[in-house]
């Protein structure tokens, strides 16, 4: 599953890329999903605007992931300026990683939502459905 959750991959058949361009350019389409998947017809779009709180959480364990690697490298200190580099570093790592991390957290909101052969052009969310017009 996590292979084909970092690869962008339908949550249901593990097959088709969900997202309509698979490289994160253009910025603004970056997170666009397909409608329904190519291979399985598995609805994609149907989701709430959503992800917010797993970015938040993505960019919380980047912080921590990057204070893991940088403090045995480069050293952290209240006695120097060293704290603050690491802010700085950190905040240029995570600002980059963003809209990875954007896609990501999609992707981690979908395989929340469709399990692994749950196929068939199925609404995640029926209930929403009104909300999205196409
Ligand atoms: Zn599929």
């Amino acid at each position: 599953m996590l292979p084909a959750l970092c690869t962008m991959k339908c949550p249901s058949c593990r097959k088709s890329v969900v997202f309509v361009h698979k490289s994160i350019f253009p910025l603004s389409q970056l997170v666009m999903l397909k409608t329904k998947c190519d291979v399985c017809g598995q609805s994609l779009k149907s989701e709430r605007n959503n992800g917010g709180g797993i970015n938040y959480a993505l960019t919380v364990l980047l912080f921590i992931f990057n204070l893991g690697w940088y403090w045995p490298i480069l050293g952290l200190s209240y006695k120097d300026n060293s704290f603050y580099y690491f802010l700085v570093t950190s905040t240029v790592v995570v600002v980059l990683a963003q809209p990875y991390l954007m896609r990501l957290s999609r992707m981690i909101y979908l395989y929340l939502y469709v399990s692994f052969g749950d196929s068939g052009g199925g609404d995640i969310h029926p209930d929403t459905q009104r909300q999205f017009p196409n």
